[in-house]
């Protein structure tokens, strides 16, 4: 068990949340009389260890809110499946200093290519200072944030299974699973796709079911690197769902389709594996010594709410779709980048009316596209004549570097517009790491407050300094007089008139400090 302790009392800034009353959620509970409630020791219970809730526990500490994260698991995961962090994800990971030790954990690759397995060229001059892919062991980028998060002083406890819960006015009573309650302001469920606080929370989750299964898994072969990479480059012709591809120190990565192979609720055997591999290229090319061996499916759902009351989902928790193009874990890290700083200022008291309200309003919409764009892959894939033309039309389109762009934009979620009202075309994007006086920009975002850029040096953040940095810097690479900067590196606004800036840094920054 990892711990850190805190004071019991509440946020020491002389600010209080705002209450929720029960009025204002429909179908809650009257809540226990005041006096059975267990103290409020937390603000935010986080459901989950993965990606996400380590995101979202490190995030919240950033701003001293008290996060408890329980972890039903004892250990780790021990899988050492590769995930690809995308540019937004390695941005964030820039923004809050971590980047260096991603570098150090994994392997860089060019950012092309994703799209549906479609193998082209990285679209010229992407709009990043860090136009590349990073392959990493989710295990590792899981234990890197977790230690993120405990070094900032979040307390994880393993071992704690999320049972039940019960919100009211003033906050939720959460249950482990062997009985014990805790209480704190606000609970988010992480808790990956089969999600119990979603469920508890009775929060719909439309979509389809799996409909084609897929095995993976690392192992040795039997015969030649030679003889493997000819038969590879053949069957890839025709069957997109198929690789095995050397994954160093003698082992492979193997993908094939599950169809036809043993009960679906059993983990698959390497007999499984080979019975495939005869299937579909003629050879199981020797496979034995598995690693490990895993198997997927393409189910395509959404949570119709990310909010209910002080109940929050993010991550798997709150969407799930086929792994093509590899964004799950990086939108759930975002989910939890997005909403920390929302969160944590509903708890010290300066969030303003909707600020909470606006994760779901801007998140929801970024998953419906990511489970649209797997589910035009997923078809992609299919051996049927009908999307093999389609995608052979797409593979010609990407060769229209504008085509190319827009798909990988798309995948590495730096085409993201959150809608903040009409505007120039920068406002609602996030801004690039740029060049300015004291080096990189998002160096000087590591704490997770807001910051105002501003090339005419006459501007101010007066009373909302407590919560936003001010950086006076006429020669930042920018096309634009002044950008404020939201703590998630969104531009809120973009102008040069202190009045209007004072408007703005009030709608998203709550009221100024007397
Ligand atoms: C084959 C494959 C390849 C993938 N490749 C990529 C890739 O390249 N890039 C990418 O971005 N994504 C990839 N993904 C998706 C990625 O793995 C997930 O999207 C990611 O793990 C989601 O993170 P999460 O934290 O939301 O949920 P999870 O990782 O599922 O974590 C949830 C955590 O909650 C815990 N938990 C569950 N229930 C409870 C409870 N009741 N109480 C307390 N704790 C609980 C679980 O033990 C777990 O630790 C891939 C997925 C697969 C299957």
């Amino acid at each position: 068990m990892h711990s850190s302790q805190f004071p019991a009392e509440p946020p020491s800034n002389g600010m209080v949340e705002r209450d929720l009353t029960v009025g204002d959620v429909p179908g809650l509970r009257s809540p226990a009389s005041g006096a059975d409630r267990a103290p409020l020791m937390f603000d935010v219970i986080i459901a989950g260890c993965g990606p996400t809730g380590a995101m979202l526990a490190a995030e919240l500490r950033l701003h001293d809110v008290r996060v408890l994260v329980l972890e039903k698991e004892t250990e780790p995961k021990s899988s050492v499946r590769i995930v690809g962090l995308h540019i937004r994800s390695l941005e964030l990971m820039a923004m809050r200093g971590l980047l260096e030790r991603v570098l150090q954990h994994g392997r860089q690759r060019p950012a092309g290519g994703f799209f549906a397995a479609i193998n082209k060229p990285v679209p010229k001059s992407l709009d990043s200072a860090h136009a590349y892919m990073v392959g990493i062991p989710q295990p590792v980028i899981e234990r890197l944030l977790e230690e993120h998060a405990i070094e900032l002083g979040a307390q994880v406890r393993r071992g704690c299974a999320v049972a039940g819960f019960e919100q009211d006015d003033e906050g939720v009573t959460v249950e482990l699973a062997d009985g014990q309650q805790l209480r704190s302001r606000y609970l988010v469920g992480c808790d990956g796709a089969r999600s119990t606080v979603r469920k508890l929370l009775g929060v719909g989750f439309p979509g389809e079911p799996s409909r084609t299964d897929t095995l993976m898994g690392e192992m040795k072969v039997g015969v030649p690197q030679e003889e493997i990479a000819a038969k590879v480059t053949e069957i890839s012709e025709t069957h997109k769902r198929f690789w095995l591809r050397p994954f160093g120190e003698g082992a492979y990565s193997v993908v094939v389709p599950a169809a036809g192979v043993s009960d679906r609720a059993e983990p698959p055997t390497i007999e499984d594996f080979k019975q495939q591999l005869r299937t579909i290229a003629g050879t199981d090319f020797g496979v034995h010594s598995p690693r490990w061996l895993s198997r997927f499916g393409d189910a395509t759902r959404l949570a119709e709410r990310y909010r209910v009351g002080r109940v929050l989902l993010a991550g798997d928790a709150a969407h799930i779709h086929p792994p093509i193009g590899g964004q799950g874990l990086n939108l759930g890290v975002q989910d939890a980048f997005n909403l920390g700083w929302k969160l944590a200022a509903q708890i010290r008291g300066w969030a303003p009316e909707p600020l909470l309200d606006t994760y779901q309003a801007e998140r929801h919409p970024v998953a419906e596209d990511v489970l649209d764009n797997t589910r035009a892959q997923m078809e992609l894939l299919s051996t049927e004549p009908g999307p093999q033309a389609v995608r052979r039309l797409l593979t010609e389109l990407m060769d229209l570097d504008e085509v190319n762009r827009h798909l990988i934009e798309k995948i590495t979620a730096i085409g993201i517009r959150y809608d903040f009202g009409a505007g120039p075309d920068l406002l609602g994007r996030r801004l690039r790491d740029i060049d300015v006086k004291q080096g990189h920009l998002y160096g000087l975002l590591h704490h997770g407050r807001g910051l105002l850029l501003d090339r005419t040096e006459r501007l101010t953040v007066g009373g909302w300094s407590d919560r936003v940095d001010y950086l006076a810097d006429p020669t930042a690479v920018l096309d634009v007089p002044c950008v404020l900067l939201r703590p998630d590196g969104h531009v809120a606004w973009i102008g040069d008139d202190q009045q209007d800036l004072d408007d703005h840094l009030s709608r998203w920054f709550g009221r100024p400090a007397d």
